[in-house]
């Protein structure tokens, strides 16, 4: 069955500002756009048919994810370096789980998300939910923007044309942006969901974990030749590309067994995402061999020490010092 991932119904960019930076806003890390200058453009597009090949997007997030768990203390850079690449990944969609959640007062939140922590459905007051991702606009303007946005619901008469535009309304704001610590939570959680996936037979697998990963308001269409799904946001289409990896046997999304970071492999059979990985592993494996005090580990060679016959003999003839 083929399966296509289709942005935004009727085009495949998404709007994102040429660079980001990190700003504090009220004690929490946001990731904020740079504006460069004032009066020239500063955004561009993600265009997602340039990563049809590659699936760079969700690769790169999902090491990201790993990255950030082994080098805590560089989580901002690495953060900015993935927005910078990708832009922001388009959260305020994500949480509500009404597709229009900019029609009603109170907004209903998903079971999984990263507003109150708790594995259970809540509501929040929809401007206080907007305030989370527009922390510097006044409530006027939040009102003046959900009123904008309901506007353009209202006007059509075909949902294709929708999102599009609330998209530019809000990616295209300078004031629209996202904390740190969601964005690093969710690519924690994707990188960790791949382990558990790779887990062999036998191994605790944590199946908890892996059905937090679901879909709202992701509509899906019947084609001639398959499902196409209609994603609109950068966090839809990491999730869906995500899935549909995962559910195919064939395809080869894998964690390499060298150095452990996600990549696709161009074969069922491959276990290593570079040349170098492969090569280290092999020069690995024959020196381990070449001695048997060398031994492997996750970390690379262990050596054993024996001590030495003096250090050995002093040790048996005074076994009390031990
Ligand atoms: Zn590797």
């Amino acid at each position: 069955m083929r399966m296509n991932l289709e942005y935004g119904f009727n085009n495949e960019s998404l709007p994102k500002f040429k660079e980001y930076k990190i700003k504090e806003i009220n004690n929490i890390k946001y990731v904020v756009p740079k504006i460069l200058k004032e009066n020239m453009s500063n955004y561009s597009l993600i265009d997602f048919d340039d990563y049809k090949e590659d699936d760079k997007p969700l690769i790169d997030f999902i090491n990201l994810g790993k990255l950030s768990l082994e080098e805590k203390e560089n989580t901002d850079s690495l953060v900015i370096e993935y927005v910078n690449k990708y832009g922001l990944l388009g959260l305020i969609h994500d949480f509500p789980v009404n597709r229009y959640y900019t029609l009603e007062k109170e907004v209903l939140l998903k079971e999984f998300n990263y507003i109150n922590n708790k594995d259970y459905f809540t509501t929040i007051e929809l401007i206080e939910y907007f305030k989370i991702f527009f922390p510097t606009t006044t409530e006027e303007e939040i009102k003046k923007l959900i009123e904008k946005i309901n506007k353009f619901i209202y006007e059509h008469s075909m949902e294709k044309f929708i999102s599009p535009e609330i998209n530019n309304l809000i990616y295209k704001n300078e004031k629209y942006c996202e904390r740190v610590n969601m964005i690093i939570k969710y690519a924690q959680f994707m990188y960790n969901t791949l382990k558990e996936l790779k887990k062999d037979n036998g191994e605790y697998i944590d199946t908890r974990e892996i059905n937090k990963l679901e879909s709202n308001h992701i509509r899906v269409n019947l084609e001639y030749d398959g499902l196409t799904i209609h994603i609109r946001s950068l966090k839809e289409y990491i999730d869906e590309d995500f899935k549909l990896y995962a559910i195919q046997e064939k395809k080869y999304l894998k964690l390499c067994k060298h150095c452990g970071k996600a990549f696709i492999a161009s074969n069922p059979k491959a276990i290593y995402d570079t040349f170098s990985c492969k090569n280290q592993e092999n020069v690995y494996n024959s020196r381990a061999r070449l001695s048997s005090n060398v031994t492997k580990t996750k970390n690379g060679l262990t050596v054993k020490v024996t001590p030495s016959e003096e250090l050995s003999n002093e040790l048996l003839k005074n076994p009390e010092k031990n």
